[in-house]
Protein backbone atom coordinates (compact mmCIF):
# COMPACT_ATOMS: atom_id res chain seq x y z
CA UNK A 1 0.00 0.00 0.00
CA UNK A 2 1.48 3.55 -0.85
CA UNK A 3 0.13 6.57 1.73
CA UNK A 4 1.76 9.68 2.81
CA UNK A 5 5.08 8.46 4.09
CA UNK A 6 6.03 6.22 1.10
CA UNK A 7 9.50 6.44 0.47
CA UNK A 8 10.00 6.63 -3.11
CA UNK A 9 12.35 5.54 -5.86
CA UNK A 10 11.79 5.07 -9.48
CA UNK A 11 13.42 3.94 -13.07
CA UNK A 12 14.49 6.84 -15.27
CA UNK A 13 14.66 6.61 -19.08
CA UNK A 14 13.01 6.34 -22.24
CA UNK A 15 11.26 4.00 -22.40
CA UNK A 16 11.30 2.08 -19.48
CA UNK A 17 7.67 0.08 -19.91
CA UNK A 18 9.22 -3.28 -21.02
CA UNK A 19 11.65 -2.42 -17.45
CA UNK A 20 11.92 -5.70 -14.88
CA UNK A 21 12.78 -2.95 -12.05
CA UNK A 22 9.79 -1.89 -10.77
CA UNK A 23 8.78 -5.84 -10.37
CA UNK A 24 12.23 -6.83 -8.61
CA UNK A 25 12.45 -3.31 -6.60
CA UNK A 26 9.00 -3.94 -5.42
CA UNK A 27 9.03 -7.43 -4.40
CA UNK A 28 12.31 -6.82 -2.54
CA UNK A 29 10.82 -4.05 -0.72
CA UNK A 30 7.26 -6.05 0.23
CA UNK A 31 9.36 -8.91 1.48
CA UNK A 32 11.45 -6.62 4.10
CA UNK A 33 8.08 -4.76 4.95
CA UNK A 34 9.60 -1.72 3.89
CA UNK A 35 7.19 1.22 2.95
CA UNK A 36 8.82 1.89 -0.45
CA UNK A 37 7.85 2.05 -3.87
CA UNK A 38 9.48 1.89 -7.30
CA UNK A 39 7.87 3.46 -10.06
CA UNK A 40 8.69 3.56 -14.09
CA UNK A 41 9.43 7.42 -14.56
CA UNK A 42 9.96 7.83 -18.40
CA UNK A 43 11.87 10.90 -19.00
CA UNK A 44 12.02 12.40 -22.93
CA UNK A 45 16.04 13.43 -22.83
CA UNK A 46 14.96 16.95 -23.82
CA UNK A 47 13.48 16.99 -20.25
CA UNK A 48 16.16 15.03 -18.30
CA UNK A 49 17.50 18.24 -16.25
CA UNK A 50 14.17 19.26 -15.22
CA UNK A 51 12.41 15.73 -14.58
CA UNK A 52 15.61 14.86 -12.13
CA UNK A 53 15.49 18.70 -10.44
CA UNK A 54 11.63 17.98 -10.16
CA UNK A 55 11.93 14.59 -8.35
CA UNK A 56 14.81 15.18 -6.40
CA UNK A 57 12.48 18.00 -4.48
CA UNK A 58 9.54 15.80 -4.24
CA UNK A 59 11.88 13.71 -2.24
CA UNK A 60 12.61 10.52 -3.90
CA UNK A 61 15.21 8.89 -2.51
CA UNK A 62 16.92 7.30 -5.06
CA UNK A 63 16.54 6.33 -8.40
CA UNK A 64 17.93 3.99 -11.44
CA UNK A 65 19.14 5.12 -14.96
CA UNK A 66 19.21 3.54 -18.17
CA UNK A 67 19.20 3.95 -21.51
CA UNK A 68 19.86 6.97 -22.86
CA UNK A 69 20.56 8.53 -19.99
CA UNK A 70 23.28 6.70 -18.00
CA UNK A 71 25.94 9.41 -19.47
CA UNK A 72 23.92 12.49 -19.83
CA UNK A 73 23.04 12.37 -15.97
CA UNK A 74 26.39 12.89 -14.76
CA UNK A 75 26.32 16.76 -15.10
CA UNK A 76 23.26 16.87 -13.07
CA UNK A 77 24.80 15.01 -9.91
CA UNK A 78 26.34 16.66 -6.96
CA UNK A 79 29.00 13.23 -6.38
CA UNK A 80 29.89 10.35 -8.36
CA UNK A 81 31.47 7.06 -7.32
CA UNK A 82 34.99 6.30 -8.40
CA UNK A 83 33.22 3.15 -10.45
CA UNK A 84 30.60 6.11 -11.92
CA UNK A 85 33.64 8.80 -12.99
CA UNK A 86 35.93 5.86 -14.57
CA UNK A 87 33.11 4.55 -16.30
CA UNK A 88 31.42 7.41 -17.65
CA UNK A 89 27.68 6.03 -16.73
CA UNK A 90 25.90 6.14 -13.55
CA UNK A 91 22.57 3.71 -13.12
CA UNK A 92 21.96 4.40 -9.63
CA UNK A 93 21.39 7.59 -7.75
CA UNK A 94 20.65 7.85 -4.31
CA UNK A 95 19.36 11.32 -3.06
CA UNK A 96 20.07 12.51 -0.01
CA UNK A 97 17.25 14.63 1.17
CA UNK A 98 18.25 16.02 4.77
CA UNK A 99 18.24 19.57 3.72
CA UNK A 100 15.23 20.06 1.51
CA UNK A 101 15.79 22.83 0.15
CA UNK A 102 18.58 21.03 -1.26
CA UNK A 103 19.12 17.83 -2.05
CA UNK A 104 22.22 16.47 -2.71
CA UNK A 105 22.45 13.91 -5.87
CA UNK A 106 25.18 11.04 -5.95
CA UNK A 107 25.98 8.64 -8.82
CA UNK A 108 27.37 4.96 -8.78
CA UNK A 109 27.20 2.45 -11.35
CA UNK A 110 26.42 -1.16 -9.81
CA UNK A 111 26.58 -3.11 -13.34
CA UNK A 112 30.17 -3.85 -12.16
CA UNK A 113 28.96 -5.45 -9.19
CA UNK A 114 26.43 -7.40 -10.80
CA UNK A 115 28.39 -8.56 -13.67
CA UNK A 116 31.09 -9.78 -11.26
CA UNK A 117 28.85 -11.24 -8.57
CA UNK A 118 28.91 -14.80 -10.31
CA UNK A 119 32.40 -15.04 -10.77
CA UNK A 120 33.26 -13.54 -7.29
CA UNK A 121 30.76 -16.40 -5.80
CA UNK A 122 31.75 -19.39 -7.86
CA UNK A 123 35.85 -17.85 -7.60
CA UNK A 124 36.12 -17.35 -11.34
CA UNK A 125 39.43 -15.47 -11.56
CA UNK A 126 40.33 -15.50 -15.39
CA UNK A 127 43.82 -15.01 -16.36
CA UNK A 128 42.82 -13.74 -19.90
CA UNK A 129 38.98 -13.06 -21.04
CA UNK A 130 37.37 -12.72 -24.78
CA UNK A 131 34.74 -9.46 -25.18
CA UNK A 132 32.42 -9.81 -27.73
CA UNK A 133 30.10 -6.02 -28.46
CA UNK A 134 31.96 -2.91 -27.58
CA UNK A 135 29.01 -0.61 -26.08
CA UNK A 136 27.76 0.07 -22.70
CA UNK A 137 27.61 -3.15 -20.93
CA UNK A 138 31.10 -3.94 -22.98
CA UNK A 139 32.78 -0.54 -21.14
CA UNK A 140 31.43 -2.05 -17.58
CA UNK A 141 32.54 -5.42 -18.08
CA UNK A 142 36.32 -4.89 -18.93
CA UNK A 143 36.49 -2.45 -16.36
CA UNK A 144 35.09 -5.12 -13.30
CA UNK A 145 37.77 -7.83 -15.73
CA UNK A 146 40.17 -5.23 -14.64
CA UNK A 147 39.59 -5.06 -11.17
CA UNK A 148 38.98 -9.02 -10.93
CA UNK A 149 42.62 -8.77 -12.18
CA UNK A 150 42.57 -10.43 -15.81
CA UNK A 151 45.89 -9.76 -16.93
CA UNK A 152 44.75 -10.40 -21.17
CA UNK A 153 41.48 -8.67 -22.55
CA UNK A 154 40.65 -9.19 -26.49
CA UNK A 155 37.49 -7.04 -27.29
CA UNK A 156 35.91 -8.23 -30.68
CA UNK A 157 33.69 -6.09 -32.13
CA UNK A 158 31.09 -5.98 -35.58
CA UNK A 159 32.56 -2.23 -36.20
CA UNK A 160 36.01 -2.46 -35.30
CA UNK A 161 36.37 1.45 -35.09
CA UNK A 162 34.15 1.30 -31.74
CA UNK A 163 35.99 -1.44 -30.13
CA UNK A 164 39.38 0.34 -30.51
CA UNK A 165 37.93 3.78 -29.42
CA UNK A 166 36.63 1.35 -26.24
CA UNK A 167 40.10 -0.12 -25.50
CA UNK A 168 41.71 3.14 -25.75
CA UNK A 169 39.70 5.05 -23.23
CA UNK A 170 39.76 1.73 -20.92
CA UNK A 171 43.52 1.40 -21.17
CA UNK A 172 44.37 3.83 -18.99
CA UNK A 173 42.39 2.05 -16.01
CA UNK A 174 44.66 -0.80 -16.74
CA UNK A 175 47.26 -1.88 -14.83
CA UNK A 176 50.33 -1.84 -16.75
CA UNK A 177 51.12 -4.40 -19.14
CA UNK A 178 47.55 -5.48 -18.86
CA UNK A 179 46.50 -5.13 -22.64
CA UNK A 180 43.06 -4.59 -24.24
CA UNK A 181 43.39 -5.59 -27.72
CA UNK A 182 40.42 -4.84 -30.16
CA UNK A 183 40.10 -6.99 -33.03
CA UNK A 184 37.22 -7.12 -36.09
CA UNK A 185 34.79 -9.89 -34.41
CA UNK A 186 34.41 -13.09 -37.19
CA UNK A 187 33.79 -16.83 -36.39
CA UNK A 188 37.31 -17.66 -36.88
CA UNK A 189 38.98 -15.01 -34.41
CA UNK A 190 36.39 -15.67 -32.09
CA UNK A 191 37.30 -19.30 -32.43
CA UNK A 192 41.02 -18.54 -32.56
CA UNK A 193 40.85 -16.23 -29.45
CA UNK A 194 39.02 -18.72 -27.09
CA UNK A 195 41.47 -21.66 -27.69
CA UNK A 196 43.83 -19.61 -25.26
CA UNK A 197 41.68 -17.32 -23.20
CA UNK A 198 39.02 -18.66 -20.26
CA UNK A 199 36.35 -16.43 -20.05
CA UNK A 200 34.08 -15.37 -23.45
CA UNK A 201 31.84 -12.92 -22.49
CA UNK A 202 28.84 -11.75 -24.78
CA UNK A 203 27.81 -8.64 -24.30
CA UNK A 204 26.03 -8.22 -27.98
CA UNK A 205 22.30 -8.35 -28.24
CA UNK A 206 22.17 -11.26 -30.43
CA UNK A 207 20.16 -14.34 -29.16
CA UNK A 208 17.59 -11.91 -27.52
CA UNK A 209 14.28 -12.55 -27.49
CA UNK A 210 12.63 -12.33 -30.50
CA UNK A 211 15.64 -13.32 -32.29
CA UNK A 212 16.69 -16.19 -29.82
CA UNK A 213 18.52 -18.05 -32.59
CA UNK A 214 21.16 -15.57 -32.71
CA UNK A 215 24.56 -16.80 -31.57
CA UNK A 216 28.46 -15.41 -31.71
CA UNK A 217 29.58 -18.85 -31.74
CA UNK A 218 29.12 -20.97 -35.02
CA UNK A 219 25.95 -23.00 -33.74
CA UNK A 220 27.39 -26.22 -35.08
CA UNK A 221 30.80 -26.15 -33.63
CA UNK A 222 31.54 -27.58 -30.09
CA UNK A 223 33.35 -25.11 -27.60
CA UNK A 224 36.44 -25.63 -25.88
CA UNK A 225 35.87 -27.45 -22.47
CA UNK A 226 37.93 -25.45 -20.41
CA UNK A 227 35.72 -22.17 -21.17
CA UNK A 228 33.69 -20.26 -19.13
CA UNK A 229 30.85 -18.73 -20.95
CA UNK A 230 28.91 -15.38 -19.91
CA UNK A 231 25.54 -14.09 -21.48
CA UNK A 232 24.76 -11.04 -20.63
CA UNK A 233 21.71 -11.55 -22.73
CA UNK A 234 18.93 -12.61 -19.93
CA UNK A 235 15.62 -13.06 -21.84
CA UNK A 236 15.74 -15.76 -22.31
CA UNK A 237 18.32 -16.83 -19.75
CA UNK A 238 19.08 -19.93 -21.14
CA UNK A 239 20.63 -18.52 -25.09
CA UNK A 240 21.82 -20.43 -27.87
CA UNK A 241 25.26 -19.46 -26.38
CA UNK A 242 24.99 -21.47 -23.19
CA UNK A 243 23.18 -24.28 -24.59
CA UNK A 244 26.51 -24.67 -26.78
CA UNK A 245 28.64 -24.00 -24.10
CA UNK A 246 26.92 -26.58 -21.52
CA UNK A 247 26.91 -29.40 -24.15
CA UNK A 248 30.58 -28.75 -24.51
CA UNK A 249 31.10 -29.03 -20.96
CA UNK A 250 31.67 -25.54 -20.51
CA UNK A 251 30.69 -23.11 -17.73
CA UNK A 252 27.82 -21.13 -18.13
CA UNK A 253 26.51 -18.61 -16.61
CA UNK A 254 23.23 -15.68 -17.80
CA UNK A 255 22.76 -12.90 -17.51
CA UNK A 256 19.78 -12.46 -15.27
CA UNK A 257 22.61 -13.27 -11.99
CA UNK A 258 23.99 -9.66 -13.34
CA UNK A 259 20.47 -7.84 -13.45
CA UNK A 260 19.61 -8.75 -10.33
CA UNK A 261 22.67 -8.46 -8.66
CA UNK A 262 23.19 -4.87 -9.55
CA UNK A 263 19.24 -4.46 -8.64
CA UNK A 264 20.51 -5.61 -5.35
CA UNK A 265 23.29 -3.46 -5.32
CA UNK A 266 21.16 -0.27 -5.72
CA UNK A 267 18.65 -1.47 -3.15
CA UNK A 268 21.21 -1.69 -0.28
CA UNK A 269 23.14 1.86 -1.68
CA UNK A 270 19.46 3.18 -0.88
CA UNK A 271 18.15 0.99 1.83
CA UNK A 272 21.35 0.30 3.82
CA UNK A 273 20.01 -3.29 3.91
CA UNK A 274 20.63 -6.05 1.91
CA UNK A 275 18.44 -6.99 -0.59
CA UNK A 276 16.89 -10.67 -0.66
CA UNK A 277 17.78 -12.43 -3.77
CA UNK A 278 15.02 -14.77 -4.13
CA UNK A 279 11.99 -12.67 -4.33
CA UNK A 280 14.22 -10.40 -6.64
CA UNK A 281 14.56 -14.26 -8.35
CA UNK A 282 10.84 -15.22 -8.08
CA UNK A 283 9.71 -11.83 -9.48
CA UNK A 284 10.97 -12.59 -12.91
CA UNK A 285 8.99 -14.07 -15.59
CA UNK A 286 9.09 -17.69 -15.28
CA UNK A 287 11.01 -18.49 -18.91
CA UNK A 288 13.56 -15.77 -17.82
CA UNK A 289 14.69 -18.01 -14.99
CA UNK A 290 15.34 -21.56 -16.61
P1 LIG B 1 24.86 -1.21 -26.95
O1 LIG B 1 25.54 -0.11 -26.25
O2 LIG B 1 23.85 -0.92 -28.00
O3 LIG B 1 26.03 -2.14 -27.61
C1 LIG B 1 25.69 -3.29 -28.33
C2 LIG B 1 26.97 -3.92 -28.92
O4 LIG B 1 26.60 -5.12 -29.57
C3 LIG B 1 27.66 -3.04 -29.96
O5 LIG B 1 29.04 -3.15 -29.83
C4 LIG B 1 27.19 -3.65 -31.28
O6 LIG B 1 28.16 -3.59 -32.31
C5 LIG B 1 27.03 -5.09 -30.92
N1 LIG B 1 25.99 -5.72 -31.77
C6 LIG B 1 24.69 -5.36 -31.86
N2 LIG B 1 24.05 -6.17 -32.70
C7 LIG B 1 24.98 -7.03 -33.19
C8 LIG B 1 24.92 -8.10 -34.13
N3 LIG B 1 23.78 -8.43 -34.75
N4 LIG B 1 26.06 -8.79 -34.39
C9 LIG B 1 27.22 -8.46 -33.79
N5 LIG B 1 27.33 -7.46 -32.89
C10 LIG B 1 26.22 -6.75 -32.59
O7 LIG B 1 24.10 -2.17 -25.93
P2 LIG B 1 24.53 -2.48 -24.40
O8 LIG B 1 23.87 -1.51 -23.51
O9 LIG B 1 26.00 -2.64 -24.36
O10 LIG B 1 23.78 -3.89 -24.16
C11 LIG B 1 24.18 -5.02 -24.89
C12 LIG B 1 23.44 -6.27 -24.41
O11 LIG B 1 23.74 -6.53 -23.05
C13 LIG B 1 21.91 -6.18 -24.50
O12 LIG B 1 21.40 -7.41 -24.89
C14 LIG B 1 21.50 -5.89 -23.06
O13 LIG B 1 20.19 -6.37 -22.77
C15 LIG B 1 22.55 -6.70 -22.31
N6 LIG B 1 22.78 -6.17 -20.96
C16 LIG B 1 22.52 -7.01 -19.91
C17 LIG B 1 22.72 -6.57 -18.62
C18 LIG B 1 22.43 -7.50 -17.47
O14 LIG B 1 22.24 -7.02 -16.35
N7 LIG B 1 22.41 -8.79 -17.70
C19 LIG B 1 23.19 -5.27 -18.39
C20 LIG B 1 23.46 -4.45 -19.48
C21 LIG B 1 23.24 -4.91 -20.77
P3 LIG B 1 28.47 -2.24 -33.17
O15 LIG B 1 29.40 -1.42 -32.32
O16 LIG B 1 29.09 -2.77 -34.40
O17 LIG B 1 27.14 -1.56 -33.39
Amino acid sequence: MIDGKTTLTGLLGWPVEHSLSPALHNAAFARLGLNWAYLPLPAPPEHLPEVLRGLARCGFRGLNVTIPHKQAVLPLLDELSATARALGAVNTISIETADVGSPRLRGDNTDVEGFLHPLRAQNITPHSAVVVGAGGAARAVIYGLLQLGTRKIYLLNRNPGHALRLAQSLQPLAASGVPIIPLPFGPATLIEVCQTVELLVNTTPLGMHPHIEGCVWPQDLPMPAHLTVYDLVYNPNQTRLLQIAKQSGARAIGGLEMLIHQAAAAFQIWTGQPAPIEEMQQACPPSWRN
